[in-house]
């Protein structure tokens, strides 16, 4: 089963010139990509490998996935996938349904879209200070992450060092800094699917499953911390849903964005599956060796599927 990967699926918007994201026209030509060469793996084949671990019998078909529970999701990928009648399982982190607060990943998507890469990396070297970057394993971080996304000079630089590098305790005060230094205001209500949204689409056959509590690389947290993060975001997810699945997503993917206590946590806590991002397809040997690690691909390794 090929499963992928999606974030921002939505429209051109001239407030955020520099914004990526996948057009909407893109995404349709992308699933008529998938329906004409692979099919989709259906509800009924996806229990039947999450219960027994038996794989479809074309083990090569699809499944969608969508991070981070954006109002896009809802505007524009749930309608389509309603229309020819398929399924998806939807990421999202509780922090903003619980403090009504938006995300400081978004808050840096946001400063992306609307200024240019050097205007952020001046900005950011204006408010952070060499103190401010504990990690002493930066120059592996910096060669092994983002390896697949093309982004703009400078961008990337400065999304880097918010995600990876400076201690996560600073991060929120560090972008508030940003934004001040930029005196630049983002209005964070609209940005995500509401919760009333959310209990529509788990209603009409969408899984919704927890992307954690912060979207913080959790690796970088004390177990107790980690403790937090799951059991929050799953008491979040099945107060407002009804559905078999307990499923989680690690934030940003990839080996680095986990460590052995993110897994034992999730195994105590009963997870049925978690993924991250490795670009395979999951096979017949994930269900006993990856449960809480399963492959997937990026959607802009697939046809249409570059960002605009
Ligand atoms: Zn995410």
């Amino acid at each position: 089963m090929k499963v992928i990967m999606y974030h921002y699926v939505r429209r051109y918007n001239p407030s955020l010139p520099h914004f990526r994201f996948l057009d909407v026209e893109n995404f349709k030509k992308q699933l008529d990509y998938f329906a004409e060469n692979f099919g989709f793996v259906s509800q009924s084949e996806w229990a039947t490998w999450v219960t027994t671990g038996q794989m479809p019998h074309q083990p090569d078909k699809i499944i969608l996935t969508f991070d981070d529970a954006m109002s896009c999701h809802y505007d524009y990928v749930y309608p389509e996938l309603l229309k020819r009648n398929l399924w998806g399982i939807f990421y999202a982190c509780s922090q903003p349904y619980l403090t009504g607060k938006m995300l400081d990943v978004h808050r840096t998507h946001v400063l992306c879209g609307a200024f240019e890469g050097r205007t952020l990396v001046a900005a950011s070297e204006e408010v952070v200070s060499p103190d401010m970057i504990p990690n002493r394993e930066r120059e592996e971080f910096t060669s092994q992450t983002y390896r697949n996304q093309e982004n703009y000079s400078g961008v990337s630089r400065f999304k880097r060092m918010l995600n990876y590098f400076v201690d996560p305790a600073l991060k929120t005060h560090i972008l508030d800094k940003i934004f001040e230094h930029l005196d630049y205001q983002v209005d964070s209500k609209g940005f995500y699917v509401s919760q009333e949204n959310l209990i529509e689409m788990n209603n009409n056959g969408m899984i919704i499953g927890s992307h954690s509590v912060t979207h913080t690389l959790l690796s970088t947290l004390s177990l107790d911390q980690q403790r937090y993060e799951l059991e929050e975001s799953f008491r979040f997810i099945e107060s407002i849903t009804a559905q078999r699945d307990r499923t989680y997503c690690h934030p940003y993917g990839g080996t680095r964005s986990y460590n052995k206590d993110t897994l034992s946590i999730l195994e105590q806590l009963n997870t049925d599956y978690a993924f991250s991002v490795n670009y395979r397809d999951i096979d017949d040997t994930d269900f006993v060796s990856s449960r809480q690690t399963l492959p997937r691909y990026d959607c802009n390794l697939f046809p249409h599927g570059l960002a605009s």
